[in-house]
């Protein structure tokens, strides 16, 4: 440890983290990968921010049937 920088926590402190998707601000970390919000949604329910949004519309909308 040289100079003692921790990267886990680095997020902590600031805005350092990096989607390894795309270069955006990171918002999540999982195993030891970092994703923006867009990234995180895709990658843990297949759809994108805007798909998910339309999709629970849908759901919101069936459901005062
Ligand atoms: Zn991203």
């Amino acid at each position: 440890m040289a100079n003692g920088i921790d990267p886990n926590l680095i997020n902590i402190y600031g805005d350092q983290r990096l989607c390894c998707k795309c270069k955006k601000k990171a918002d999540v970390v999982e195993q030891g990968r970092d994703y923006c919000a867009e990234h995180y949604c895709q990658k843990s329910t297949g759809f994108t921010l805007e798909q998910l949004k339309q999709e629970m519309e849908k759901l919101r909308f069936n459901k005062h049937d």
